[in-house]
């Protein structure tokens, strides 16, 4: 049976990133679909706040890890867990979840976490969608880990 995978919008070169420039992952859309995956595409985002937009980061705060927007830190944790949670539950049955790597929405393993003075503490945390599909059992994992592989490994 085809395996149903749930992938960043922008990967697929869809133009949904905070400042509208596209940075899809050609090789990795081209492999899935060879392979007859059933893909259905997600930008929390896009949907939550348009594009452009002001770009975010994880960031530790009094209250826990919050994504702020990275200049005007005003806090889009909220949104963005709201359409993680409506996307999940709208669609089930994922085989397998792939972010975008180190964003602080789909990054599953690459995300970039900051302090409220703005100081990196870690590289390898995962963004609000990701730690959604992680927490429901799906296998997560970021486009850049994949494509490494080679073309015909099976996903
Ligand atoms: S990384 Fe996620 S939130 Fe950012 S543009 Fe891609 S799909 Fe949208």
């Amino acid at each position: 049976m085809a395996k149903k995978v749930a992938v960043s919008a922008c990967l697929a070169g869809k133009n949904c990133r905070y400042n509208g420039e596209p940075k899809g992952n050609p090789a990795l859309i081209e492999k899935l679909e060879k392979q007859g995956c059933e893909i259905v595409y997600f930008c929390p985002e896009d949907t939550c706040f348009g594009t452009p937009r002001e770009a975010m980061d994880l960031t530790v705060t009094d209250e826990g890890v919050k994504v702020l927007t990275k200049f005007t830190k005003i806090d889009r944790t909220g949104p963005i867990a709201d359409y993680a949670q409506k996307f999940f539950d709208e669609h089930e049955d994922f085989d397998l979840f792939i972010g975008k790597a180190r964003s602080p929405s789909c990054g599953v393993a690459t995300g970039k976490l900051y302090d409220e003075e703005g100081n990196l503490i870690s590289e390898k945390e995962s963004g609000i969608m990701a730690a959604e599909a992680k927490a429901r059992g799906i296998k997560a994992v970021d486009d850049e880990s994949l494509i490494e592989k080679k073309s015909d490994d099976k996903m």
